[in-house]
């Protein structure tokens, strides 16, 4: 309702939203929380995008050319049939044992990146990356060699597979082998040490174990165990390793390496992109899926001040600059965006999916999906019951650092605000700050205060003001994955071929979203089939960005069996590009 009201430019406030919880749905509840262990979400604490002096936009996250278009199809996409690569990884004791071991190696050497970290020649902190190049070249021997291999701004990977036909689009398949840091004062809390890569039978233990060294490991060894059996690429394959995807923002790695590719390929350049992201669960509603995130939310950060006459505080104002600031707060909490389930959304596709394949999905949703639009906004209002399904659907509002007043006997002069939002797929970067201004607005003038947003210059409006302003670079929703057509049904045919539910039963695949920000926002320029998958199952992957990081060495070998498989599956394809 609110977003409604504001939306029709009433200028009276609506209510505010009830916050008021109601009782849990039990059963998406679960889903969505097999979700965060598949990865999903995972990322919410790693994407901040912003903070960066720059205030120059990369070209890539410019709109590209069909960011806009909307897909003409919400509904489930025809599942294809199951795409069996010529070769399959012959596993031996001997190839689990060699494939565990270069795992561990990989997160052994300890790649941390720091927000504040210098260039790559000058601070000492990047040694661990030129050690990793070094076990790269030498843990993957016979890869390394049949590639192209380009240090992209020094610490960039760029590992170029020349196919022989170049009228064939490349392969593009991304990791980084950067990793948040694992603080000393918390290895008292990790059971085996951060950069052990201890091996418990079951998970190997350590930073980026998860996030995202599996990845990158499977990703050489797909392609080695290719090589070594005589595979010789017609389509180019590129592995392609960014180095600051745990910054503040991608811009030293793939922030340098896309541009360079779309001036290699051109735009629209590369057939397929997969990055990190979703992976399978066992349990979406009942049944097995497989969930490749096709979109992700938009990205915003802003600054809130407001500037007030200081003074002694023996003569106070009725309300200061912090009482002020509250009010802000409270009124920007108080009126959230609406929870959206609109054509946009990947996950509404999602919930089609279910309705048509899932055993225990709501009979009441399914009638509710039947009605369009209508339906679908009182599906959302259940789904958003849980603060991770609120955080999949419609746009989310964090204020997360505040500011103000240095001493307590003077009246506060400048107070800050931070606020983070994640834009929801049929929202925008406009839409989100015009909701904001309009409430802030009122506030200003309840108060007397000149009001200012998102203007440019560094004007001055005397000292008694509220001001909007934005922090760092915005990003748009992401364009989303087109979910019909030979490219949706190579990637999900390949799926279905090489990933499997514990029981062996098919996978079903269907579009998903994050809520995060992966790198792959730098390549939209070079193609539109972009999918964020891993390709890890629920329950295999653990400690993402925090203590006890570890992730499974049977995921990874399905991971190792599903680039084997999508590497010689693309190869084949002679579909549309
Ligand atoms: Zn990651």
């Amino acid at each position: 309702m609110a977003e409604k009201a504001l939306a029709q430019g009433t200028e009276e406030l609506p209510p505010p939203v009830s916050t008021a919880p109601k009782a849990k749905r039990k059963l998406w509840f679960n889903v969505l929380v097999t979700l965060v262990a598949a990865g999903y979400l995972a990322s919410l604490a790693s994407s901040h995008l912003a903070r960066v002096g720059s205030a120059v936009a990369p070209a890539a996250l410019q709109q590209a050319p069909w960011a806009q278009s909307t897909p003409a199809d919400v509904q489930c996409p025809a599942q294809p049939k199951a795409l069996h690569p010529p070769k399959k990884v012959e596993w031996t004791d001997e190839l689990r044992s060699s494939s565990i071991k270069l795992f561990q190696e990989a997160v052994q050497i300890p790649t941390e990146s720091f927000d504040d970290n210098g260039e790559p020649d000058e601070d000492p902190r990047w040694k661990p990356f030129f050690h990793f190049q070094k076990w790269l070249g030498s843990a993957f021997p016979t890869a390394w060699k049949a590639a192209k291999i380009e240090f992209i701004n020094t610490l960039g990977i760029l590992a170029t597979f020349e196919g022989s036909d170049p009228s064939l689009k490349p392969l593009l398949l991304m990791s980084h082998y950067d990793v948040t840091p694992a603080p000393p004062n918390t290895f008292d809390r990790w059971t085996h040490p951060p950069f052990s890569g201890h091996n418990d039978g079951e998970f190997i233990w350590g930073r980026g174990a998860g996030d995202d060294k599996t990845l990158l490991v499977a990703q050489w060894e797909a392609i080695t165990y290719l090589l070594e059996s005589g595979f010789k690429p017609r389509r180019t394959v590129i592995l392609s390793h960014g180095f600051d995807e745990e910054e503040v923002f991608a811009r030293r790695g793939q922030g340098r390496i896309a541009p360079y590719l779309e001036e290699r390929y051109g735009k629209d350049g590369l057939l397929l992109v997969i990055d990190e992201g979703g992976g399978t669960s066992d349990d979406f509603f009942g049944t097995p899926f497989a969930l490749p995130a096709t979109g992700e939310k938009g990205y915003l950060d802003i600054v809130i001040e407001v500037g007030t006459d200081g003074g002694h505080s023996s003569v106070p104002p009725r309300h200061t600059g912090i009482g002020i600031m509250s009010q802000i707060v409270n009124t920007i909490e108080d009126h959230p965006f609406q929870p959206k389930l609109t054509k946009k959304s990947p996950i509404l596709t999602s919930l089609f999916c279910a309705s048509e394949h899932s055993a225990k999905f709501p009979k009441k949703w399914t009638k509710l999906l039947a009605k369009g639009q209508k339906g679908w906004d009182k599906v959302a209002d259940e789904f958003a019951e849980t603060t991770l399904g609120r955080a999949q659907i419609g746009t989310t509002i964090a204020v997360d650092v505040i500011n103000g007043g240095v001493k307590v006997n003077a009246l506060p002069e400048l107070v800050t605000a931070q606020v983070n939002f994640r834009i929801d797929f049929d929202e925008s970067i406009a839409s989100t700050q015009e909701h904001v201004a309009r409430l802030v607005k009122r506030i200003a003038k309840k108060h007397d205060l000149k009001f200012e947003a998102w203007s440019d210059n560094n004007s001055t409006i005397g000292s008694h003001y509220v001001k909007l302003k934005t922090l760092g670079i915005p990003l748009e929703p992401a364009p989303r994955t087109p979910q019909s057509g030979g490219v949706w049904e190579l990637f999900a045919g390949t799926v279905k071929a090489s990933l499997h539910a514990a029981d062996g039963s098919e996978l079903v695949v269907s579009p998903f979203a994050s809520t995060g920000n992966t790198d792959c926002k730098m390549y939209y320029n070079l193609t539109k089939n972009v999918y964020r998958f891993v390709g890890l199952s629920a329950g295999s992957s653990f400690g993402a960005h925090t203590v006890n990081e570890r992730s499974s060495v049977k995921g990874h070998f399905a991971i190792v069996d599903w680039v084997h498989a999508i590497i010689q599956n693309t190869d084949a394809y002679d579909g549309p590009q």
